[in-house]
């Protein structure tokens, strides 16, 4: 069954109409929907009766089920798990900065690109998540913090590009000036490099940021770290890089998590360097987060100095992520993972 939380606008305009209703109603149910966020028909007071239980019975509403919820003491970061309709669970992270709200969403239910320092990925992809269950994450949090959102990341649990449909209506509902209404440019979807879906969303031409997992200098090191490097070179995942400014205008990101003795000695950063220098770009450091199943150790933090130190010889702008949430199951899947341990 198609849920109708999922649909753009165009398309409830098209079932309103097939149900026989003038098409301004769709433009009442979406605004419940998705500007109000409201969890049934039954609050909808200018939708006819008729009409709501005609909604009701065709497309339910259904809500995520909240299991657990962790605040850090340090910073105020929460994570939620939510339980989905069939009994999956996923988590979602909000996060306070200066400049706003942000939360982080979860684009399936595991991943199947089998990063090696990733908790996320470890027991595979269950499922994809439909555009109404990214969308949800952020209508609950929204709704249990009584805080607006201002920012969007998607790079929670999940490879968005490897759920594209689900992901482009969630992009599109969740921008529509009928909705949330959240800013293009307060968007980020972060990719581990899926090539030909960087064309595709480029030509979309949209203005949200494009997040790409780098991680490595070169394709050996990548390889040993990212499955997915041994389809797309990286010089491959530079020229759509390239092709996502040039369509776009957006500078892009490079994220990259330093592992000790892996991937950030001063050689790694003057390879690292010379490949993407000249391309309009940010690099994201990330010490990275050691997850329980793998031995991988974060790099000292003299040795992130050092690497930032070097890029930025270069002429390259270059950040080191600020650490949220570090007292609850902050690295990407955790909390998921510990819950499913436990249950
Ligand atoms: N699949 C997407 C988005 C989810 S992961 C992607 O690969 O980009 C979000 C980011 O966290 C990615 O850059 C990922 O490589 C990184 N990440 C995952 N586990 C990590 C860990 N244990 N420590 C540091 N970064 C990690």
């Amino acid at each position: 069954m198609r849920d109708i939380r999922s649909m753009t606008f165009p398309e409830l305009q098209e079932v309103v109409e097939q149900m026989g209703e003038k098409s301004f109603k769709a433009g009442q149910i979406f605004d419940w929907l998705h500007k109000k966020t409201v969890s049934g028909y039954d609050r909808m007071t200018n939708v006819s009766k008729a009409l709501r239980e005609k909604l009701a019975g065709e497309y339910p509403l259904y809500e995520l089920e909240t299991v657990q919820v962790q605040t850090s003491k340090i910073d105020g970061t929460k994570k939620f798990l939510f339980r989905l309709q069939d009994g999956h669970v996923i988590e979602s992270v909000w996060m306070q900065y200066q400049h706003g709200n942000s939360v982080c969403i979860s684009s399936q239910v595991g991943c199947r690109m089998g990063c090696r320092f990733c908790a996320s990925t470890i027991g595979g992809l269950t499922r994809n998540l439909t555009a109404a269950e990214m969308l949800l994450q952020i209508y609950r949090i929204q709704n249990l913090t009584k805080e607006r959102v201002s920012n969007v990341v998607v790079m929670g649990t999940g490879e968005p590009f490897d759920n594209y449909g689900e992901l482009l209506k969630f992009l599109h509902i969740l921008t529509d000036e009928r909705g949330l209404h959240i800013s293009q440019r307060n968007i980020t979807v972060s990719t581990c490099g899926i090539v030909p879906r960087i064309y595709e969303l480029a030509d979309e031409k949209l203005q949200i940021t494009l997040a790409i997992s780098l991680h490595a200098p070169n394709d050996e090191k990548r390889k040993a770290l990212m499955p997915v490097a041994s389809r797309y070179s990286i010089r491959e995942l530079l020229a759509a890089c390239r092709y996502y400014f040039e369509q776009t205008g957006r500078r892009l990101t490079f994220e990259y998590s330093l592992v000790s003795g892996n991937n950030d000695s001063q050689q790694d950063a003057d390879e690292l360097a010379e490949k993407i220098k000249g391309l309009n770009c940010h690099v994201n450091l990330i010490p990275v987060n050691p997850i329980r199943e793998r031995s991988f150790v974060q790099s000292d933090k003299k040795d992130v100095e050092k690497f930032k130190n070097k890029l930025e010889k270069y002429g390259i702008n270059v950040t080191i992520r600020r650490e949220m949430g570090r007292d609850i199951d902050g690295a990407c899947g955790q909390l998921r993972k510990s819950y499913l341990d436990q249950n």
